[in-house]
This record gives C-alpha cells, structure tokens and sequence, in this order.
C-alpha cells in the first residue's frame, strides 16, 4: 500500500500540473497518513509541519487534487469523507455495528463492475462509497 510522495510529485509534474509548495504538503501528509484521513485530519496533519499555511490555502489545494484525480474521496459512512491518493485507492467495507473498517484490493470488485458494465451499461465507481454489513465479531 506504500506510494511514494515524490513518485506522485513528479507524476503531478509530468502531467503539467503546478507543484506548490501546499500541494506537496497535502501530498506528503496523504502518504504519511495511518488511518483514513479527513479534509479537517488532513489540514491539522499539514499546518503541524507548516503553520504558515492557511486551512483555505490546504482544502483548495486538496481539491484541486482531486480534479487533477490524484487525490479520492471515500464515504464510509455517515460522517465527513476520508481522503486517498489515487494511487493507493481501494475498496472498504465497514461494519454497521462497531465501525470496523477493512480494506480490498480494487480488484476485488473487477467482476461486479464488469457486470454492471456489460448488462446494464453502467460504469460502476464502487471506491466512492463503503459496502456497508456486519464483520465477523458482529455477527
Ligand atoms: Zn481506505
Ligand atoms: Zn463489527
Ligand atoms: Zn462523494
């Protein structure tokens, strides 16, 4: 699940895109980010290494990201959503009883999406929103 700051950095780059000095911030905290961060998590992570940078200067960067499709949102429920570098995106699934969270590999729902595909001709994007059930300890 590692992706590299710089990697993306000069992938930004590559595609034309503008490397500011907050947005290699942002960047940098996405990677370095444990758990499943939020727009609110992220700013705090960012203005703890650089307090010279406004809260507005770090969401505008953030989606600017995410236009650029660097950078995901995720819901996994009902509260704000988490944030993700394209690069490391993935499925969850959350459990409606603890708020457990685990993680799938995309390819995990490669043949539901190819389904939808085919018979319904509907381009599934199943990373935008948790699958929602029970873990095993809830059951
Ligand atoms: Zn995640
Ligand atoms: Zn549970
Ligand atoms: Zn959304």
């Amino acid at each position: 699940m590692a992706a590299d700051a710089e990697q993306i950095i000069a992938a930004l780059r590559a595609s034309g895109g503008r490397m500011t000095g907050p947005k290699r911030a942002v960047v940098t905290a996405l990677v370095e980010a444990r758990e499943h961060t939020t727009a609110e998590d992220l700013a705090a992570a960012v203005q703890r290494k650089h307090p010279d940078v406004n809260e507005s200067t770090i969401y505008r960067n953030l989606h600017i990201l995410e236009d650029l499709g660097l950078v995901e949102h995720v819901h996994l429920g009902h509260g704000p959503a988490v944030y993700h570098l394209r690069e490391m995106a993935h499925h969850h699934l959350v459990c409606e009883s603890c708020g457990k969270v685990q993680e799938l590999p995309e390819s995990t729902l490669r043949p539901l999406a190819r389904k939808l595909k085919a018979e319904y001709r509907f381009t599934a994007n199943p990373r935008h929103f948790a699958i929602c059930g029970r873990c095993e300890a809830c059951e």
